[in-house]
């Protein structure tokens, strides 16, 4: 039993899906950690200049829908709609009981902010990052 009021319950519950809405997902409770990452492979991967993501519990997060998947690196596992091919999740097999939701296909874009950047070496020189947020030259350990 809860005494929390019920508003407080629904902010801790957010939703997203891909662009064709063929996959669906509903997230709950705060990320552990929002990382925006600069790496080459995540440049590859969206076709953008970085990658963002906010990094749940696996069992925080469920998803309704057809999922394919690639692996983009030994460690690595990128999920995304089978039908229109937006990219919703990655996985690392680091770390099994994590899963990474893009910011871009949750349906409020802007729950979470990132709390710090990553693979700053590789960083394209036009995005002029003006916020203080921790800054990694690579993956931090
Ligand atoms: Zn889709």
């Amino acid at each position: 039993m809860s005494d929390r009021p019920a508003s407080a319950t629904i902010s801790l519950r957010h939703t997203g899906g891909c662009l064709c809405g063929a996959v669906r997902y509903v997230v709950t409770g705060h990320p552990i950690n929002v990382r925006v990452c600069h790496c080459r492979r995540c440049q590859k991967a969206t076709g953008s200049a970085f990658f963002a993501r906010a990094l749940f519990p696996k069992d925080a997060v469920t998803i309704e829908g057809n999922v394919a998947e690639v692996r983009s690196s030994a460690d690595l596992l990128r999920r995304f709609c089978a039908q229109c091919g937006s990219q919703l999740f990655t996985e690392r097999d680091s770390n099994p009981h994590a899963v990474a939701v893009t910011l871009g296909s949750l349906d409020e874009p802007d729950s979470f902010a990132p709390t710090e950047h990553i693979w700053i070496s590789r960083k394209v020189a036009w995005l002029i990052l003006a916020d203080d947020l921790p800054q990694h030259p690579e993956m931090p350990t």
